[in-house]
């Protein structure tokens, strides 16, 4: 549903009807009308829309009149069959005031992402694409995400000016998705600029669609006419030439055009694969902000945060306890904070401290809550055999590093979602199947080995502390 810009088709529609009827004849039958949304039937594979009119003596007028005209002008503008139903929706309201969101506003007071022509306006339908609570209202800003959030509002009130593109990066569950759409979300209440936000895969889609189909016109009209293009994870795009000719294509028309590209990325620029060098290039004419995983009392104000959008009382002594214990990422927290929610109305207690430790006792033993980043493993790891992260990162080959790099690895394996070449990167660059037989070389020796079992567990208790505390 999602894969095609009705609104835009229609709008343009009525662009070249207004053309071709002269100003009064339109006026009379087309300024009342109203698109309301698009409909996609998965079973017929229809596509229609729904436009809204004020009587029915109007819809039929222009059903009879007009059907043929608009229908055709439609599927030209769009590349494919569109149907329209109508609908009756009374005489069109006021238009409201609208006033912009207090939170972006108070970081840059003189500026908001309103026109000056657009003081009245009236309010925009929810984005279909973008979740409506991804907002900067519910995003926690602190030192771990301080800068992104800062050019995340700038861009917000400046879209096209400010900084162009922006590439937000960090790993999984750390609030990529919700800062991009937060600067959609607002942009897209607060101005007329047309915002498209796609994940990459959605991308992917509907550009092969359009080769299949033969309908690149309608890909590249999508893409190219639009005044934000937010898009989600393009580590997604590692490998696919094809589509990042696309993207580059894309990319190109809407900077030329002072247009605002925003993207999400699970790692910087440098270490995406089989990359476009010339897209890597672009990334860096614009401005790139990572997102670090939130410390002890980003945490807290995350858990105190969801307590307040959910009318929630949870005293501090429950929250300093979540807060230290799940330090795998916002995600893992969020859900944390859920399940607590969950269980104590379940259970129709208080949410105590018993009840929070009760309720989270699967989740805190489940070792991926020790957040095992990568980086503190090779930390703990290299500490308790009294080297150095470097130790384990570099080239020497001498035993006891062999040994402990044997170890970072395995631990990495077991307890991170990182891939064996992914594993390899974090250890300067080491070739995955380097990673496997050490890895092998590990489970075999625990096979004969009870003492490093105990060393692991040992090992994993460490880095679940340091995790906490850091
Ligand atoms: P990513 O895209 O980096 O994997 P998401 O944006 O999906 O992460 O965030 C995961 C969850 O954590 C979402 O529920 C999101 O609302 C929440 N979240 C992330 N960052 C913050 C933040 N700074 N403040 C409040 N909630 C956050
Ligand atoms: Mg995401």
């Amino acid at each position: 549903m999602t894969d095609l810009d009705y609104e835009g088709f229609w709008k343009e529609t009525l662009v070249q009807l207004r053309n071709d009827l002269g100003e009064e004849e339109f006026s009379g039958w087309f300024s009342d009308m109203k698109y309301l949304r698009a409909r996609f039937d998965k079973k017929t594979n229809e596509k229609s829309l729904v436009i809204g009119l004020p009587s029915t003596f109007h819809r039929d007028k222009v059903m009879s009149r007009y059907q043929n005209v608009i229908c055709s002008k439609l599927k030209n503008i769009a590349n494919v069959e569109i149907a329209i139903e109508y609908e009756i929706t009374g005489k069109p309201e006021k238009r409201e005031t609208f006033s912009p969101s207090s939170s972006v506003k108070n970081e840059d007071s003189s500026k908001t992402a309103t026109p000056e022509a657009e003081k009245t306006r009236k309010k925009r339908e929810k984005h279909s694409q973008m979740l409506d609570d991804y907002t900067f209202d519910r995003y926690v800003k602190g030192e771990n995400n301080g800068f992104a959030v800062n050019a995340a509002v700038a861009i917000s009130n400046n879209p096209g000016k400010a900084y162009n593109p922006f590439l937000i990066f960090g790993g999984v569950g750390l609030g990529k998705t919700h800062l991009m759409q937060a600067i959609g979300n607002y942009i897209h209440e607060n101005s007329d600029h047309k915002v498209i936000c796609v994940t990459s895969e959605d991308f992917l889609n509907e550009y092969l669609d359009g080769i299949a189909q033969g309908k690149m016109n309608a890909f590249k009209n999508k893409f190219r006419f639009t005044d934000v293009l937010l898009i989600d994870d393009i580590q997604f795009f590692q490998d696919k030439p094809g589509v990042q000719e696309e993207l580059f294509h894309t990319f190109n028309a809407l900077i030329n055009a002072k247009k605002q590209l925003v993207f999400t990325s699970d790692r910087p620029p440098s270490e995406l694969k089989k990359f476009s060098e010339r897209l890597i290039t672009r990334f860096d004419q614009g401005i790139k902000a990572d997102l670090q995983p939130p410390r002890y009392e980003e945490r807290c104000a995350i858990l105190k945060k969801a307590a307040e959008n959910n009318n929630k009382e949870i005293s501090d002594e429950v929250i300093d306890f979540v807060g230290k214990n799940i330090s795998s990422n916002i995600r893992d927290l969020i859900a944390a904070f859920r399940t607590l929610i969950a269980y104590a109305e379940l259970m129709k207690e208080p949410i105590t401290m018993q009840l929070a430790q009760k309720s989270l006792k699967d989740t805190l033993n489940s070792s991926r809550q020790a957040n095992f980043s990568m980086d503190n493993i090779i930390r703990v790891v290299s500490e308790y055999f009294s080297l150095t992260p470097n130790d384990l990162k570099g080239k020497k080959r001498t035993q006891n590093i062999v040994y402990a790099r044997q170890i970072a690895m395995y631990l990495g394996r077991e307890t991170t979602d990182y891939s064996t070449t992914e594993l390899g990167q974090e250890f300067g660059g080491r070739d995955h199947t380097t990673v496997m037989h050490s890895i092998d070389k590990i489970k075999n020796k625990l096979l004969t080995d009870p003492a490093l079992d105990s060393t692991l567990e040992s090992l994993k208790r460490s880095i679940k502390e340091y995790s906490a505390k850091y």
